[in-house]
C-alpha cells in the first residue's frame, strides 16, 4: 500500500479545484458522502476524497487493493 494507490489510482481527475469542488457539492446534494477536493501530488490533477488520512476509495486486501467505494459520474 502506498500513497499513489490511496490518493490517485482509479480516481476521477478534475482539471481544477473549482471543478472538483462543484462536483463534490453535487455528490453531496444527491445524498452522497462529504468529499474534499485536493491537489494530487502524483498526477497533479485534482481528486475528490475524504479528509486526509482517511483512505476510503481503496482498501488494502490480501490480494492487493480493493475498491470500497464507487462514485458514478
Ligand atoms: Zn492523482
Amino acid at each position: 500500500m502506498n500513497g499513489y494507490l490511496i490518493g490517485c489510482y482509479l480516481k476521477t481527475v478534475f482539471p481544477s479545484r473549482r471543478t472538483g469542488r462543484r462536483r463534490a457539492r453535487q455528490i453531496r446534494g444527491e445524498g452522497g458522502p462529504r468529499l474534499d477536493d485536493y491537489r494530487c501530488r502524483h498526477c497533479h490533477g485534482v481528486h475528490l476524497g475524504h479528509p486526509h488520512g482517511e483512505a476510503t476509495h481503496l482498501r488494502s486486501g490480501p490480494h492487493g487493493p480493493t475498491p470500497v467505494q464507487e462514485l458514478t459520474a
